[in-house]
């Protein structure tokens, strides 16, 4: 139970708002509360438990940066660790930091609401509690609202269903049953070579083909162990340099510099290294339609390469996008598998689903019987969490209504008409495009300098004005559209997989070391673009 005075109420206990409530409550000496939905801590790890479940940033860089000692005694096991492993990292952070204590769990917030007179946020929970503090912040997660697609029939279904990103903690036992699945992005593609292994008979539905580069997962050897637990200064120094936050630098060169032959021993050697550094391979491949061309053409012919049928490997092979428009999956022997005698394919865009029956999938050609249906159809991104909050600002105003033709920020961090709010990773910040702890800790520690700022100039109000909103949704568009990224239009970074949902490119796509720039800029002027009062 929050003690009744707070001064700050932090929603949501992944690796946001838990080192939000660290800095809040052990920097500043706040009151302080967070409250989770969740039974435990861990955000996106306590909840994506589906088969395969594991990150695809490299283990030394997918952690928090802010303590030495924090780095030096935990070892990761692999080069990308499964969900309990990390899952167990978050949990140890909580421990060794005395986290829990001012954490509510199973506490489900459902509206929130700015009192202008008190200037207080009352936080209403499912349970009808409420809460209110000065500041509000939300750690609800970019990917933490499940897209279940709303396919006619599903409530027919005579067997299971599930959604990756809401798993059952007990797991769920494919052993003998016909299993398809729907959904082909990073999650589908982590799930299917793991599924296949049990299941009788696995049918993926897919609906635009993916591509993916392979993870070449493995066990850390003692001397990278060594060399992480001695280099962090380095290791870090590079994710803070780079665009993405990732361990490793982008190429200097372009694809026009090097020769056909040198060309495609580079992709060669990234495919063989593996991971999401394949991207890093040459500096123009996310901003040169030809260019990218040179490495989506390498992917597909290794696709063809792997997938024995033809027909399989043309429908897998056919994709329609820019490499890593998307964000890009990497695998563990996902082609692979449709060479098992169990696994089957099927292209929606043929033919689509028409309904789910009784029985299975039935789609405009076929009727396929199931015993269980895997939705790995991914998330209502960025502002679906962020709208499952209720949140109603000065006069009024609702979040829904602001914005309905898409989310206008400053920076992501703040909205105009929402005074105290604080939106970690919200839309606008480079958040997804990025290794995520790298722009959570950046904002974390911004907002906790604005609010000793604001607490040290006696200010209580801290508001994003309206003009540097619409300013800011401007240079998102213009950084997205200096990349191929909109050019997928399917894309969840545009919202474009949740009917209804406006289109707008929704990530800063300006890289993470420009923007947190910026931040540094917008505090050395005084905090431009908000009003502090
Ligand atoms: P989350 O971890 O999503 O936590 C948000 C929390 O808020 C959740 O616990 C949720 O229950 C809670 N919450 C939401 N709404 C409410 C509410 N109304 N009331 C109360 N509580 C609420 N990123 C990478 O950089 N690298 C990776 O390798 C990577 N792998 C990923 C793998 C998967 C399967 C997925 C889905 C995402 C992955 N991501 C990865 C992105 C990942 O979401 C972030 O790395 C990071 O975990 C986000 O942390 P967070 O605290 O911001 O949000
Ligand atoms: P996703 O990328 O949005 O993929 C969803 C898949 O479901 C797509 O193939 C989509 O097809 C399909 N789909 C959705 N609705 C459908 C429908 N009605 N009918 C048929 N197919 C449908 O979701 P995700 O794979 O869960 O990944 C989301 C994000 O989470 C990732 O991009 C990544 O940021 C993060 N993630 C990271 C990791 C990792 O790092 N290890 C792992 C998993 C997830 P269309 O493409 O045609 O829409």
């Amino acid at each position: 139970m929050p003690p009744a005075s707070l001064d700050a109420i932090i929603i949501g206990a992944g690796f946001a708002g838990m080192y939000q409530l660290l800095t809040l409550r052990d920097r500043l000496g706040l009151h302080v509360h967070l409250l989770e939905a969740a039974s435990g801590v861990g955000g996106t790890w306590f909840w994506n438990r589906y088969p395969g479940a594991r990150c695809d940033s490299e283990s030394h860089s997918y952690c928090y940066g802010f303590s030495k000692e924090l780095l030096e005694e935990w070892e990761w096991s692999e080069r990308y660790p499964e969900q309990p492993e990390i899952l167990r990292y978050l949990n140890h952070v909580a421990d060794r930091f005395d986290l829990r204590r001012n954490i509510s769990f199973n506490t489900r917030v459902t509206a929130c609401t700015y009192d202008e007179a008190a200037n207080l946020w009352h936080v209403t929970t499912a349970t009808g509690e409420t809460h209110s503090a000065r500041y509000l912040i939300t750690a609800v997660g970019c990917l933490s609202s499940a897209n279940i697609p709303n396919i006619p029939g599903l409530e027919d279904f005579q067997g299971q269903w599930y959604h990756t990103g809401e798993w059952p903690h007990d797991g769920v036992d494919f052993t003998g049953k016909r299993v398809g699945q729907i959904g082909t992005g990073s999650t589908g593609i982590q799930a299917v070579p793991v599924i296949a292994e049990t299941a009788a008979h696995l049918t993926v539905f897919q609906r635009t083909a993916n591509y993916s580069v392979p993870a070449h997962n493995a066990p850390l050897t003692r001397e990278f162990k060594n060399w992480v637990k001695t280099s962090h200064a380095e290791i870090r120094a590079v994710m803070k340099s780079t665009p993405n936050g990732h361990p490793f630098t982008i190429a200097d060169r372009k694809v026009a510099d090097v020769s056909p032959e040198e060309r495609e021993a580079l992709y060669e050697a990234a495919w063989a290294k593996g991971g999401l550094q394949f991207r890093a391979t040459f500096q123009d491949l996310l901003v040169n339609r030809q260019a990218n061309d040179t490495a989506a053409d390498f992917l597909k012919r290794k696709i063809r390469g792997t997938v024995k049928d033809p027909k399989t490997a043309e429908i897998l092979s056919d994709i329609d996008h820019p490499y890593a428009a998307k964000r890009p999956p990497i695998d563990s022997h996902y082609f692979e598998t449709f060479n098992r005698p169990n696994v089957e394919l099927v292209d929606l865009r043929a033919a689509p689903i028409e309904r789910i029956t009784q029985t299975g999938i039935k789609t405009t050609d076929a009727e396929y019987n199931l015993d269980i249906i895997v939705f790995a159809t991914g998330f209502d991104a960025m502002t679906g969490p962020l709208f499952r909050l209720n949140l109603t600002g000065r006069d009024g105003l609702k979040l829904t209504d602001a914005w309905r033709a898409g989310p206008e920020t400053w920076l992501g961090l703040g909205v105009p008409g929402f005074p105290n709010l604080f939106t970690i990773t919200g839309p606008g910040s480079p958040s997804v495009l990025c290794n995520m702890p790298v722009c959570i800790e950046q904002h974390v520690d911004w907002i906790t300098d604005c609010i000793a700022h604001m607490r040290a100039h006696g200010q209580t109000t801290i508001e994003a004005q309206p003009e540097a909103a619409l300013k800011w949704s401007d240079a998102v568009d213009a950084a997205a559209n200096a990349t191929l990224l909109p050019e997928a239009g399917h894309s969840w970074y545009l919202g474009a997989n949740v009917p209804g949902k406006p289109r707008r490119f929704m990530p800063y796509a300006g890289g993470m070391a420009h923007y947190r720039n910026i931040c540094n800029d917008i505090t050395a002027k005084n905090y431009e673009g908000f009003t502090l009062a």
